[in-house]
């Protein structure tokens, strides 16, 4: 397994809408160990594939108090019910920074695991908002493009300070 580099806003790659997965083979499932090492290693409670610059419709999560429910969905389908709710949100793609987000307090996701098989689970609470989050990457969405343009702005500049301080 390998910890892969992880995209950071604003970088360009992180808007790519992500292609079906249409064979779920050995190199998927190595993708899939991968995106949890870089997961845990980071640590974070999700990852999609677009954050490791896979353009492929693949999430893995893992809410768990210890690390040890994790979840992968290939070519994952939502429909929202519930509640709004509003939480912090992070994203290892923006480092360092929580804002409040409101997401549907209830998902239910289609998918394939990576073993191909089709997949429905009922979700709730942080697990569907953590496979929210990680859906809106597969579109090339980010938490802060729910922000006021001021607090995506100042989120960016920060960012793209410390990039060039990091190069
Ligand atoms: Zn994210």
């Amino acid at each position: 397994m390998a910890v892969l580099e992880i995209l950071e806003f604003p970088d360009p790659r992180l808007r790519t809408r992500a292609q079906p997965v249409t064979s779920v083979d050995d190199d998927l499932r190595k993708l899939v160990d991968d995106m949890f090492e870089t997961m845990y290693d980071a640590p974070g409670i999700g990852l999609a594939a677009t954050q490791v610059n896979v353009h492929k419709r693949i999430i893995v999560v893992d809410v768990s108090e210890n690390r040890d429910e994790p979840h992968a969905f290939i070519n994952p389908e939502l429909s929202l019910s519930g509640e709004i709710v509003e939480t912090e949100e992070g994203c290892l793609s923006v480092p360092g920074f929580y804002e409040p987000v409101t997401r549907y307090e209830k998902a239910f996701v289609r998918a394939l695991n990576p073993a191909g098989d089709a997949i429905e689970l009922a979700l709730e609470g942080m697990l569907a908002i953590c496979v929210q989050h990680e859906c809106d990457h597969l579109e090339g969405k980010l938490f802060v493009d729910y922000l006021s343009n001021l607090k995506r702005t100042r989120i960016r500049r920060k960012l793209e300070k410390a990039h060039r301080v990091r190069a």
